[in-house]
């Protein structure tokens, strides 16, 4: 294995340092050369200024969903992309969208206090006091409540945190709970608590995450001021994005919808994220025992676990209106093959002024198509359709880029090559996530793009930093191997609708690092705070256009689809190899677990003056039988790599064997797709990436068997372990026919 890896570095240090024979994977020599002309007029032709003047635009107001200046970006956006020569549209859904009625927060008792809910307007940010504009601080999809009862705090809210608590003899049933932010996606922290019979959820962040104790806090520095909150959807998306109401199907005007009241992505109990400042003196009133030491934040206090001496009293009211959304959609038609559609998407929506999150991915992204607009009309030509996506409402859960690839699945199975996807960017490097059949296509391009501050290709920067500031396990496993290994998408942005539902090969890309800060969601994600510390000059933003627009345009314009199957073969067998040792690992860890309960030796242990409990003993492990997905994968391995070798040939075979081809190597993803869906949850149909039914942005890769052997349901596991092999052999058969259009004709 580890020699193979290194065969590939020499492979492409050659072939980089030899730049001249210019080699582009899925191109012909001379079309190769012809492709990097162009990208070099591409990137001669990039403007910084432009970035900066689009985002003073869209960001000069608060553009969340329903709002004056969401819409006035949708139609600014359409008409520039109208100026470049797209054929453009604004598809309009009409989505639930809840806003805040009512918020309060106190602490009763002795010591009342009441949160304030309020972040201050700063002179150093112009945007900040917009206040009639702005969308109060909120979680959105939580439900109405009015409740009082005694605080507990969790942690991070996952169900790890519960175990422990219950080893403390701490229970959160009727009670209300305060997680800090982090650990998991924001929406799991209620959806647990609920779970464990909590009747309210505030979630914090705290100081230690993005506060004064990560750095210097805003407008001094870039960190969370003590009045900031994040914003965010509490929405229950491991089950599904999109409009809750029409899952599966679009919001249009006249859709049948769901019962709000029956609709199970919306949480059952009242949810609402608060600043430290506000949480301080709610922690200040817990009592009973001290939290374990990895529990500990950066506040000044001692922290426990509660209960709280005084009760908490929380009541939230929202508008639970159906709002109207705008995705803009700008269309290059393709000169050869417009039928089928390279899709490139970022959102224009924001929290609140949204310049990081997620204007700066958007503003790369119009220079980006505004440059191909321009070559286009010059000349340049593209064989397959590009679409250009603005996406609204992604904040919420998803909710435009949903909707519309729900509205368009039909075609989209039919049409999409690839997604494309960006969403916030700053200064530092790059990160790539998504179908591993991309990602020597990708380390290609990484190789292309020159870091603005070093002079030296992404991929070697990336390179550089991962072996520098990675801890020892990784310097160990990443020197001399430059190769970007692409990260697995969960959920997190747009590309759930196209990458989980419908299977269509998706990156995400986007540059990081060096821009940290704790604006997240709050009023301060403005112009003022983008430009001093998160990307000044936009040279990262250009950075990303270089980037992404390379990925569009090499897609579009290949001969052959570059995708390559050893890489995503070597993944899932990593994964499978994974999920085994996980199993192995998870029997020996019960049996010395229960051999400990059983021996008292967690009664002796404790602290008599605590009321700790002891843990319960758990079922055994039982073996379960991969081998059918072991057979599987060696079925993938012998034809990835026969198709492999075949693979240059493809690029010499006649026009029409060539489409032939094409055809099938687009739509290879489709076939990692079990139309049944997952477990529970049947809107996720991809076998390989989903993101955790307990851990929301995190992925789960191999989902329906790692989860079932994660929750201990050991039947759920073992289907799984069946239905993914025949994916497996469903995927195999879709190379073999590959490899029989290409063989048909070369011998
Ligand atoms: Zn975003």
């Amino acid at each position: 294995m580890r020699k193979q890896i290194f065969c590939l570095t020499v492979f492409v240090c050659v072939l980089s340092s030899f730049s001249f024979a210019q080699k582009i994977m899925g191109f012909t020599e001379t079309n190769a050369k012809s492709q990097v002309d162009w990208e070099k007029k591409f990137d001669e032709q990039l403007s910084t200024k432009n970035l900066d003047t689009w985002m003073q635009f869209l960001t000069s107001h608060p553009h969340h969903v329903g709002s004056v200046q969401g819409k006035a970006n949708a139609d600014y956006m359409a008409n520039l992309f109208r100026s470049w020569g797209y054929q453009t549209e604004i598809a309009e859904y009409n989505v639930l969208f809840p806003t805040p009625k009512f918020r309060q927060l106190e602490l009763l008792g002795s010591k009342p206090y009441k949160a304030k809910l309020e972040e201050a307007t700063l002179k150093e940010d112009k945007t900040s006091g917009q206040k009639t504009e702005q969308l109060p601080s909120y979680n959105a999809y939580s439900a109405d409540g009015d409740v009082t009862a005694e605080l507990v705090f969790v942690n991070r809210g996952i169900p790890a945190d519960y175990d422990e608590l219950e080893r403390m003899g701490v229970s959160v049933k009727g009670k209300i709970v305060i997680a800090k932010y982090g650990g998991s996606w924001r929406g799991i922290k209620p959806k647990v608590a609920y779970e464990h019979g909590a009747i309210g959820c505030l979630i914090y962040s705290d100081p230690e995450d993005d506060g004064y104790s990560a750095g210097d806090v805003y407008p001094e520095g870039p960190f969370r001021p003590k009045d900031g909150v994040q914003r965010g959807s509490v929405m229950d998306m491991p089950v599904y994005p999109g409009d809750p109401l029409t899952p599966g199907f679009s919001s249009t005007k006249d859709a049948k919808r769901l019962d709000r009241n029956t609709v199970v992505t919306i949480m059952k109990i009242p949810v609402l994220p608060i600043s430290y400042e506000d949480a301080l003196p709610l922690l200040q009133s817990l009592s009973g025992a001290v939290v374990p030491a990895a529990w500990r934040g950066s506040l000044p206090i001692t922290y426990h676990v509660g209960p709280s001496k005084d009760k908490v009293h929380l009541k939230l009211l929202f508008n639970w209106d159906i709002k109207s959304l705008y995705n803009v959609i700008a269309k290059l038609p393709g000169s050869e093959l417009p039928d089928e559609w390279i899709i490139r998407g970022n959102h224009h929506d924001g929290w609140v002024n949204g310049a990081a999150d997620p204007t700066s991915g958007m503003v790369a992204e119009m220079e980006e198509a505004r440059v191909i607009g321009e070559m286009v009309k010059k000349g340049y030509k593209l064989k397959r359709t590009l679409v250009y996506c603005a996406w609204d409402g992604e904040e919420q859960g998803l909710l435009g880029s949903t909707e519309w690839a729900e509205d368009h699945q039909e075609e989209l199975r039919k049409k999409a090559v690839a997604y494309i996807n960006s969403d916030g960017n700053s200064r530092g490097f790059i990160g790539a996530a998504g179908s591993h059949t991309l990602e020597p296509f990708f380390n290609e391009i990484a190789d292309a793009v020159i870091d603005p501050q070093t002079g030296v290709s992404i991929k070697e920067r990336r390179y550089a930093n991962a072996v520098v500031n990675g801890d020892r396990a990784a310097r160990a496993r990443l020197l001399g191997n430059k190769n970007i290994k692409l990260g697995a998408l969960g959920a997190g942005s747009d590309w759930s609708g196209f990458l989980q539902f419908l299977g269509i090969a998706s990156l995400n890309l986007g540059f990081g690092g060096e821009g940290s800060g704790g604006e997240y969601h709050s009023i301060y994600d403005s112009y003022d705070h983008f430009v001093k510390f998160k990307d000044p000059g936009f040279q990262y933003g250009i950075a990303l256009s270089k980037t992404a627009g390379r990925t569009t345009m090499r897609l579009a314009n290949a001969d052959v689809i570059p995708i390559d199957f050893p890489s995503l073969q070597k993944t899932i067998a990593d994964y499978v190899t994974e999920l085994k040792m996980h199993t192995e690992t998870m029997r020996l860890e019960t049996e010395t677990e229960n051999k400990l309960i059983n021996d008292k030796l967690y009664d002796l242990a404790k602290d008599p003056k605590k009321g700790f409990e002891s843990p319960k003993p758990k079922d055994a492990v039982p073996f379960l039988n991969f081998s059918n997905l072991e057979n599987a994968m060696v079925q993938l391995k012998t034809s990835a790599e026969e198709f492999q070798k075949q693979f240059g040939n493809g690029l010499q075979l006649p026009a029409d064997k060539q489409k032939e081809l094409n055809q099938i190597l687009f739509k290879m993803e489709r076939s990692l797709i079990n139309e049944k869906g997952l477990p529970r949850r049947s809107w996720y149909k991809h076998q390989v990436y989903a993101p955790g039914f307990y851990t929301g942005y995190g992925v789960k890769t191999l989902p329906g068997i790692r989860e079932g052997i994660e929750e201990r349901n050991w039947k759920e596991a073992q289907d799984n372990i069946e239905i993914v092999s025949k994916t497996i052999e469903t995927y195999t058969k879709e190379i073999q026919k590959a490899s029989g259009v290409i063989s048909k004709k070369a011998f």
